[in-house]
């Protein structure tokens, strides 16, 4: 096989060593990025931070380009690029192959390659296109989590003998306590190129080059490849056992919970996932982790990391800016621009701005069934949404955003991603949340002062939206309750005059 055209170029989101071909470098430090988006301090942080750890290791290997813009630093240069997560940098690569010899290499850094994705994609209807087909597909085809089926050894069948063990999985958080109790994570130790950064980023808001939201440090995620091993085993050995069974749970005492905070390292391209599935695997055959949480992680990663960034291609392009099914065209309250928590009453929101502004982090229960259930509710343009949660949060992409935020917690694709919105009233957030205990609303008030905004606006938004959720089956029962509720005028005329929450 030839080699590929020298040198090679590697974006900020492929520092791992499965990106790097062995031959010289160019990197760009992009700063027009800063200038032009509005984000989380943190997550600019993390990003220069990262990528100057790395130009550190490389040494000479590594002609390092300051720009504004990726076109002027790369115009007229030859080189090799594994191809890129954005459809934006795809298309300046394309437009950069007119005048130079670029070679484009297949993507990496996920458990299937894009054109196995195509190849499966390409015989199933809209309706089979679910991630659960897709993730069992993955699971028999890589053989992960696999053993001989015993009633026919030349098979395989998965192990535990179900490939899904969600019912395991749906523990609210335990009673009478504030945290799960699991020992405090692993954290990175900042050296001299985090102060460096610190001051670059400083100098740049001096200068009215960035603007950021958000607190500053200390920097909470992995950087470098030590560090990432590092969070990877101290998940492994200390928060691996109760992922499963918390997955779904959220005590505003307990930002981590079990969950692995590797979202970060995975998407700036320092672990590969295959890496942590195999990590996570070997803990449960070595008798350490029970094979409810076991599976539970490698659905996230080989299941729904996968699917989301395969749909980023699939949908196409425009997928963002067509996907509005119910026509919400609000603007995103100032108090989730400016991540100011203060500014808002409820409790559960109130807690996952504040952990969204102290660390650009929040985990995934409260980014669904919090966030994007209470910005669901108050009708808020999904792109919008999109391009927000992509600056607020430190491990945001552009191609994690789409599937996530647009087709799942906003239902705007009208089915394309989930069978049915991520809507829910208080009730399940009484059950699966600490948060209720300390909020000046209550969860099971539907009407009055203390009507908590979530249960209130649930039926609010069921009533105005009832036509186009009607064929939906899975939303019969509710529409049923819809039709037994007999306040409804009332909560009809105060949530329309609701202007806090
Ligand atoms: C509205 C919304 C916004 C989100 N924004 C992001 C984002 O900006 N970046 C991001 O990487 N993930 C995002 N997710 C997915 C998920 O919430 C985060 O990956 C997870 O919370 C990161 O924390 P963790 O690494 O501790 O994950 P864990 O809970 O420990 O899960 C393990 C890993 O599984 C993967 N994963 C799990 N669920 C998903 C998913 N739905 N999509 C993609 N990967 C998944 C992640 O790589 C994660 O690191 C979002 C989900 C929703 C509903
Ligand atoms: S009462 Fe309602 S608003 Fe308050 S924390 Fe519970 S769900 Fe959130």
């Amino acid at each position: 096989m030839a080699e590929p055209v020298s040198p090679q170029l590697l974006f900020a989101d492929q520092l791992g060593p499965h990106f790097d071909n062995g031959g010289p470098l160019i990197v760009v430090d992009n700063r027009g990025v800063f200038a032009r988006r509005t984000m989380h301090r943190q997550k600019a942080h993390v990003i220069l931070s990262a990528l100057y750890h790395r130009i550190a290791e490389w040494g000479d290997r590594a002609e390092v380009l300051v720009s504004s813009s990726y076109r002027e630093a790369l115009r007229g240069r030859n080189f090799s690029v594994i191809n890129p997560t954005s459809w934006g940098l795809r298309r300046m690569i394309a437009e950069l192959q007119s005048d130079a010899t670029i070679e484009v290499l297949p993507s990496r850094g996920f458990v299937t390659e894009e054109d196995q994705f195509q190849a499966w994609a390409e015989h199933r209807k809209p309706s089979q296109m679910v991630m659960e087909s897709f993730y069992r597909d993955v699971r028999v085809r890589e053989g992960i989590l696999m053993v001989p089926d015993p009633a026919d050894s030349q098979r395989l069948a998965p192990e535990g003998g179900e490939f899904n063990f969600d019912k395991d999985n749906r523990e609210p958080p335990p009673k009478g306590r504030d945290t799960l109790g699991v020992p405090e994570p692993w954290w990175p130790e900042e050296d001299d190129i985090d102060r460096w950064v610190r001051t670059e980023l400083d100098d740049m808001v001096a200068r009215g080059e960035a603007r950021f939201i958000g607190d500053d440090g200390p920097r909470v995620f992995a950087a470098t490849r030590d560090e990432a091993l590092h969070a990877l085993e101290d998940f492994v050995r200390h928060r691996l056992t109760d992922f499963g069974p918390y997955e779904d749970a959220a005590m505003p005492g307990d930002w981590v919970m079990a969950h692995s905070l590797l979202s970060v390292p995975m998407n700036l391209g320092l672990l590969h996932p295959r890496e942590v599935i195999d990590r996570v695997i070997e803990e449960f055959r070595e008798g350490r982790a029970p094979l409810n949480s076991v599976e539970g992680v490698v659905r996230q990663i080989a299941g729904w990391r996968d699917w989301v960034w395969h749909l980023y291609w699939h949908m196409g392009e425009d997928y963002v800016e067509r996907s509005n099914y119910f026509g919400h065209t609000e603007h995103l309250p100032q108090a989730f621009a400016e991540l100011d928590p203060d500014a808002i009453q409820s409790n559960c929101v109130k807690s996952v701005l504040a952990e969204i502004r102290t660390r650009g982090w929040s985990h995934h229960i409260n980014r669904l069934m919090v966030l994007g259930n209470h910005l669901l509710q108050r009708r808020i343009d999904p792109a919008e949404l999109n391009r927000w949660f992509i600056d607020a949060f430190v491990d945001g992409t552009p191609w994690v955003m789409p599937a996530n935020v647009v087709g799942m917690s906003q239902y705007a694709d009208g089915g394309g991603v989930a069978t049915k919105p991520y809507l829910s009233g208080g009730a399940y957030l009484k059950k699966m949340t600490q948060y209720c205990a300390g909020c000046p609303f209550r969860p099971d008030v539907r009407v009055g002062d203390n009507a908590c905004p979530f249960t209130a606006g649930y039926w609010a938004f069921l009533d105005d939206h009832r036509e186009k959720l009607r064929n939906n089956h899975r939303m019969f029962k509710p529409l049923a309750g819809l039709s037994r509720l007999s306040d409804l005028e009332q909560v009809r005329v105060q949530e329309a005059a609701r202007r806090s929450w």
